[in-house]
């Protein structure tokens, strides 16, 4: 909006709700799932819904941590790069092999990182430590080895990786709530788990309504439009750990849309709906939430953003089930979802509800603020010479203009009593997409 700031009205109106209570009101309707089992490989972002507990020590047997020579401290007394001491080699061992003799005094034993600690000896000389280092090109031959000139001493326990200093058996290793990420989800390979228990994914309905929408792929028709939200929506739906369900394009009629919503709540834990939710004459999203279900609110104080309805319905089985029902501008659609679509998954996949980390960035440009609602100005964060933080628009912000959220990788806020913030001020920037190329 272009009008000036002097035009902005003197108080704040009281009938939008500020964007927190809104978050509130809605991850209240939001129930966390049941838990289901899956497999580890398909069990990344979700949440764990029992504690695991280690079965065995890891490491499961004392190990080297080098490739070297297994032997007894005692027999590396006094060795150094002039006067070497030599040890017969009696064997050698490749991780997942055990040695089945015991190192006596004077011996030694070739082994690889990862084989357990032979019997006997009680320290690892690296082969940087002998006089064999670089004697084995790779994939050459094996000619015997007979003996080895160790160049230092070995104290007791050099490069042995001890049995259970990773894990001990019966340790709770991850607790119920832990979101499985790859690092978790290798502790549990580690343990030998290969299904888990996890709160499962909503599935969420998610429906454009319009008669002015097209699909990708239809030919270009007079007057029409292709339908975006619905494409944006399940990606981020996805990106968010949710199973998008598209039910397709509903026509602005109550009749059409109560049909795809039934449709839609046989089935899913959430319904999303784009647009019909102004004031216009066919906006009839919240018309039908209304009739059909309860309406908890539809104004947010927020820009872009600000019509939104939210409440629930219920599914023919009982099953309570929200309903968000986002506006229709492309840009204000998906800023909506980013801040409370993206938090309902999440609790009702038993993750943390928690915000976006914000950075102070300074603003490259102004950003206006006309009418007491919190402005979130798509911006690009880049770091100048200094290490400063600058958040620089992405061009044109009205709430159609969808090619200026897909540079983004940071929303930057103007508070609703601030009527702008000027270039050169610093503002809070949500850094979403933060592995987003910026270039
Ligand atoms: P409405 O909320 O129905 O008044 O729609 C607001 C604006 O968003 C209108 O310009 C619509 O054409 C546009 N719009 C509605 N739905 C979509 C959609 N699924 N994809 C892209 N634009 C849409
Ligand atoms: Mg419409």
């Amino acid at each position: 909006m272009t009008s000036p700031a002097s035009a902005r009205a003197t108080e704040p109106p009281v009938d939008m709700l500020p964007v927190e209570d809104a978050v509130d009101r809605i991850l209240s309707f939001c129930r966390q799932l049941d838990a289901e089992t899956r497999s580890i490989e398909d069990a990344v972002g979700q949440v764990l819904a029992g504690d695991i507990s280690a079965p065995f020590d890891i490491p499961p047997h004392d190990n080297t941590a080098m490739d070297g020579y297994a032997v007894q401290s005692a027999s590396t007394e006094g060795a150094t790069e002039s006067t070497p001491v030599r040890l017969r080699v009696i064997g050698e061992l490749a991780a997942g092999y055990l040695f089945d003799q015991a190192v006596g005094a004077g011996e030694a034993v070739r082994i690889m990182t990862g084989a357990p600690m032979p019997n006997g000896a009680d320290t690892i000389v690296p082969f940087e430590e002998t006089d064999e280092f670089g004697l084995r090109a790779p994939g050459q031959e094996h000619e015997t080895i007979e003996d080895v000139g160790i160049l230092k001493a070995a104290a007791v326990g050099n490069n042995i990786r001890r049995r259970g200093e990773d894990v001990q058996q019966g340790q709770l290793v991850l607790t119920a709530g832990t979101v499985l990420r790859g690092p978790e989800i290798a502790v549990l390979a580690s343990l030998g788990v290969a299904d888990v228990d996890v709160i499962r994914r909503p599935r969420v309905a998610i429906l454009s309504t319009g008669d002015e929408l097209l699909t990708p792929g239809d030919p270009p028709a007079p007057g029409k439009i292709y339908d975006s939200n619905s494409y944006g929506l399940s990606a981020l739906v996805t990106q968010y750990g949710g199973v998008p369900r598209r039910f397709g394009i509903a026509q602005d009629t109550i009749p059409a849309l109560t049909a795809k919503i039934n449709e839609a709540l046989a089935d899913c834990d959430l319904v999303i709906t784009s647009a019909g939710v102004s004031r216009g004459d066919f906006d009839v999203v919240k018309e039908v939430l209304a009739r059909e279900g309860a309406i908890d609110f539809w104004t947010v104080r927020m820009k872009p953003g600000k019509p939104l309805a939210f409440g629930e319905f219920a599914a023919a089985d009982g099953r309570r089930v929200p309903h968000i029902g986002l506006p229709g501008n492309p840009v204000s659609s998906l800023l909506a979802f980013e801040l409370f679509g993206r938090l309902a998954i999440f609790q009702m996949m038993g993750r943390a509800p928690q915000p976006r980390p914000m950075l102070r960035a300074i603003a490259d440009e102004d950003i206006v603020n006309t009418d007491w609602r919190r402005v979130y100005a798509r911006a690009t964060l880049q770091q100048d010479e200094d290490g400063h933080w600058h958040a620089r628009l992405t061009g044109p912000q009205g709430s159609g203009v969808l090619t200026s959220m897909a540079i983004a990788n940071g929303y930057a806020v103007c508070p609703e009593n601030v009527e702008r913030i000027h270039a050169g001020e610093e503002c809070d920037v949500i850094m979403v997409d933060w592995d987003h190329p910026l270039d």
